[in-house]
């Protein structure tokens, strides 16, 4: 029987299993290795907090990209929706749990063995992948954590994003209360007493989720949120219908043309009073096919001087997040500050975050709190996870060019350091941020995980052992 193995189970890797019941015809055993954060949901869709909401509008987020209302239909379906129009739930930036909910449900429906004719078997292993290797017969045997091997036909690395990067101490800090590295580890009840004061490390979406949710708990004291670049992500708004201004010679433009392209673009909305934003949005299904013709300086030069202002025109929030997190700039709770976080220093009473401001000045805050809202780090290469360690060493993966995750090819393969295309790796999802730019939200990823799924199904299967085979690891 054919065997596929996907290392996570977020979004990414359970609607390629999604795909996979869908589009197979033949029985087939599917694994997924997911560890820390719940099947299906991921990361971003684990939250059980309800202010934690979609940046993306409900008739953005369907999960399959051939059934653009999947989402939206299945919204109506909840009775908590009734009272909204069809437009008014179309454009609602729904709770992320529910998300959530909806994911797991997908999963449910199509990898359920009470299924009619299913000949799907999922089989969800709570456990860490730690290494890859290609057997002899073509192909692969899974490590994991807890000293098991599992063989697959090919394996799928859907691992979402990588860990967020540590900060320089003056003195141990992995273990002090004080200090939270993951911001989706529950942090809450060591709130410092009213009047205290939690640092925030990054100023983005994690940031902007934890302000939420100290708003919504009604704690009274202040909040410092820090960052190189000391912006707040934009909110979403109803724009204009603006006319598709990308020529259809876009794949022969250098980055400066771009650059004045889209600047000419925003300045003309500006003159009638619309947002600029407009012009960054419709960029979007050219993004990655734009990325891929740059020349490795120009993305470079993309990431040095125009990658912060992307990011937070880009990835915007819901209005009413916006509104709430204004309100506290606004009230005093909350105070953003721009400089770039050097190091940090335990002291008896709270954490010192030691930054350099503009033009070098050096500054000092103190958090009786501080949790790293930093996002994940970019360089693939040196990240410290076993996994991602294991594949370069046995040559298995090459990191892109940028070092920021993975090079594939066109079908999601893999790309060995010899320039060949694996024949039982495949990656998608955040891991292709540098190769593709745009490769992190569910409108691209939903397309990925079917694509992916496919191919998957392509290539010919390799006969494999039952289950957990090998108590050894080559
Ligand atoms: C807070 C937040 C909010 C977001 N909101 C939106 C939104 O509203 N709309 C939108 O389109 N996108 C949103 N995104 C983008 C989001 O990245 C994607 O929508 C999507 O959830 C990514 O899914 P993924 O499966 O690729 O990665 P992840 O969700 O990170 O899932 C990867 C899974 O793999 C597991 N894993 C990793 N390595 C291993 C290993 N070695 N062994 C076993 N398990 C492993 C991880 O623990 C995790 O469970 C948001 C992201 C975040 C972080």
């Amino acid at each position: 029987m054919r065997t596929l193995a996907i290392i996570g189970g977020g979004y990414s890797g359970t609607m390629t299993a999604v795909n996979l019941a869908r589009f197979s015809d033949s029985p087939m055993r599917i694994y997924i290795i997911n560890a820390n954060r719940p099947f299906g949901r991921g990361t971003a869709y684990s939250t059980s907090r309800t202010e934690h909401l979609l940046n993306v509008a409900a008739r953005n987020m369907s999960a399959f990209p051939d059934h653009p209302d999947h989402f939206f239909e299945w919204l109506r379906s909840r009775s908590d929706f009734d009272t909204f129009d069809d437009k008014e739930l179309q454009e609602m930036f729904v709770p992320r749990r529910i998300y959530g909910d909806y994911i797991r449900g997908i999963a449910a429906n199509f990898l359920s063995p009470v299924m009619p004719g299913a000949e799907v078997h999922l089989i969800v292993i709570d456990d860490v992948a730690v290494d890859v290797t290609k057997l002899e017969g073509g192909n692969a045997a899974i490590k994991l954590q807890s000293g098991k091997t599992i063989e697959a036909d090919s394996v799928l690395l859907a691992t979402g994003h990588q860990p967020p990067a540590g900060f320089r101490s003056k003195s141990p800090i992995s273990h002090d209360s004080r200090y939270c590295s993951d911001p989706w580890e529950n942090w809450l009840d060591r709130l410092p007493a009213p009047g205290g004061t939690v640092v925030l490390l990054g100023t983005g979406l994690t940031m902007v989720d934890s302000v939420v949710t100290l708003s919504e708990l009604d704690w009274k004291g202040k909040i410092i949120a820090i960052s190189r670049n000391g912006m707040l992500p934009r909110s979403h708004f109803r724009g204009i219908h603006y006319p598709d201004y990308i020529p259809e010679n876009v794949s022969e433009l250098n980055l400066s043309q771009l650059v004045n392209l889209v600047k000419s673009h925003c300045e003309k909305l500006k003159q009638i009073s619309q947002n600029s934003a407009i012009a960054i949005d419709k960029l979007r299904p050219y993004t990655q096919q734009l990325w891929k013709n740059l020349t490795l300086e120009e993305k470079k030069e993309f990431l040095k001087k125009h990658a912060s202002n992307w990011n937070v025109t880009r990835h915007r929030i819901a209005p009413a997040i916006h509104e709430r997190v204004t309100d506290q700039l606004d009230d005093g709770q909350l105070e953003i500050i721009r400089g770039n976080i050097e190091y940090l220093v335990p002291q008896e009473q709270g954490i010192e975050v030691h930054y350099t401001g503009s033009g070098g000045t050096e500054g000092v805050i103190q958090g009786d709190l501080v949790v790293n809202c930093t996002g994940p780090q970019l360089r693939y290469s040196t990240c410290d996870v076993p996994l991602t360690q294991n594949l370069l060493k046995r040559g298995l993966v090459q990191p892109d060019e940028l070092d920021m995750g993975v090079t594939v090819d066109d079908d999601f393969r893999i790309m060995e350091p010899d320039g060949k295309a694996s024949k039982i790796l495949y990656a998608i999802g955040p891991l292709l941020r540098g190769s593709l730019w745009e490769s992190i939200a569910v409108p691209e990823l939903r397309g990925q995980a079917m694509r992916v799924a496919q191919v998957m199904l392509e290539q010919e299967p390799v006969e494999t052992e039952e289950q957990y085979v090998l108590e050894y690891f080559i």
